[in-house]
């Protein structure tokens, strides 16, 4: 039978009313049958989530041994939410159990993995569903990688009985036994490494929003739904600061074909956006498919004359950034320039400088110069291929907007052109890209 594995995230979780409305959504379709759910999330504007809460625990654990004083508002959040849904959990021992634990383990992960686990025992007594903890099931390997095949073993073995199921999302257990989790937004991996464990023919991640949208609301006002984005296009939006779904939640589905369907928990109605294999992609007919920015880059740009001849050089370059430990997001390259463009956040302070004294040393160039607060802008899109002119449009739209490109990079498959802005530029240049190509 054709299986869907709902996740649900924070905001889908909020009280006890949300959850009630994720029920009847899981109710509604017998398919339905498998469930990873995030910690509560804002109630209301300025509402403070619960993992959040949670590393506040963790840090007062730190500093004063307990955490007496941060756990009473999770207590809170979970008491109201148990009171609103009127169902026979014993809310405060497993509570006080959890509080008990959080002092034995002392560890950040386990702490802020607790918003899941409570949900998730939650929402299994709401759905009379098994409960499932991701600690018994999601590995990760000594090098901090998903253990993928004992992970899928397990999860499949676990559903073995065929019953539904409510599984926390967020986190899994490490090589050292240990509660471990994945980064912020992690339970959209959590949803797709189950959904690829049971072998599912649709991963439902119900948000709270309508889907993807060609660009950031808070940038242009109502942009174009996209209908349809390649598991390619998404990566590329999502890795850019499109945050409907974290980024690295694709890897586990695409291996699989499996589709990600995006929807609304608070308009089930709307179509949503699939989030599909390239064998199944029907482009919107749009030349774009969306565009997406992320600030905070520095460039580090390099020259040196027949710099192309030299063999070798980009190596000694790059070498240097391998030691300090900082990843490279991109390498535009001249005939004898090269630049360098790393997050800022992996550089700051002391390492670089450290950087462009290695470089200096080991690659020797005649200029090494630095540019910081850069933004980048990713357009993306895979009719972006087959259309001529579409590069010389999106030029003409910064340079009518008054906005310098600092950086040109296009990525091999012509799937994307990324631009580089001064952050202060990043949203008017969202917005003139937007209006060049949705008019
Ligand atoms: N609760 C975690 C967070 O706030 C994970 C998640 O919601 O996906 O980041």
């Amino acid at each position: 039978m054709t299986l869907k594995v709902c996740k649900f995230g924070g905001t889908s979780m909020a009280d006890g009313n949300t959850m009630q409305t994720v029920r009847k959504i899981i109710e509604s379709d017998e398919k339905r049958k498998y469930v990873v759910v995030s910690a509560p999330g804002k109630r209301f504007n300025g509402d403070t989530k619960v993992t959040d809460l949670l590393y506040a625990c963790y840090n007062e654990l730190k500093e004063t041994g307990d955490c007496k004083q941060s756990f009473a508002k999770v207590r809170a959040r979970f008491e109201s939410i148990i009171k609103e849904l009127n169902i026979d959990f014993d809310v405060k021992s497993v509570l006080d159990e959890t509080e008990k634990r959080l002092v034995e383990e002392h560890s950040a992960d386990f702490t802020a993995s607790r918003g899941e686990y409570l949900s998730a025992r939650i929402m299994a007594v709401l759905l009379g569903a098994k409960f499932i903890d991701s600690e018994d099931v999601v590995f990760f390997k000594e090098d901090g990688q998903l253990d993928d095949l004992a992970t899928y073993r397990a999860i499949s073995q676990a559903v073995a009985d065929g019953g539904c199921a409510v599984f926390p999302g967020f986190y899994g257990k490490g090589a050292d036994g240990k509660v471990k989790t994945f980064s912020r937004g992690g339970s959209d991996i959590s949803g797709a490494i189950v959904a690829r464990a049971v072998n599912a023919s649709v991963y439902e991640n119900w948000t709270d929003v309508s889907g993807f949208l060609a660009c950031d609301p808070r940038i242009v006002e109502n942009p174009k739904r996209i209908k349809n984005l390649s598991y390619k296009e998404l990566r590329e939006l999502s890795y850019m600061g499109a945050n409907v779904l974290h980024s690295e939640s694709i890897f586990p589905v695409r291996k699989a074909n499996i589709p990600i369907i995006i929807k609304n928990t608070f308009r089930p109605e709307d179509e949503g956006t699939a989030i599909l294999p390239i064998t199944q992609y029907k482009p919107d007919g749009n030349i774009v498919t969306g565009i997406a920015g992320k600030k905070n880059f520095t460039v580090i740009l390099i020259e040196k004359n027949h710099m192309n001849s030299e063999i070798g050089f980009i190596r000694k370059v790059l070498s240097v950034l391998e030691r300090e430990g900082v990843s490279i997001e991109h390498i535009p390259s001249g005939i004898d320039t090269m630049s360098v463009v790393v997050d800022s956040d992996e550089i700051e302070g002391y390492k670089l400088e450290q950087i462009i004294e290695g470089i200096k040393n080991e690659a020797e160039p005649d200029v090494i110069r630095v540019m910081e607060n850069v933004a980048l802008i990713a357009t993306v899109g895979h009719g972006m291929s087959s259309s001529i002119g579409t590069s010389a449009r999106l030029f003409k739209a910064m340079s009518e907007a008054n906005i310098n490109a600092k950086m040109i990079d296009q990525g091999s498959s012509e799937l994307n052109i990324i631009v580089g802005v001064k952050n202060e530029d990043c949203e008017k240049c969202i917005a003139a890209i937007y209006h060049e190509f949705f008019g």
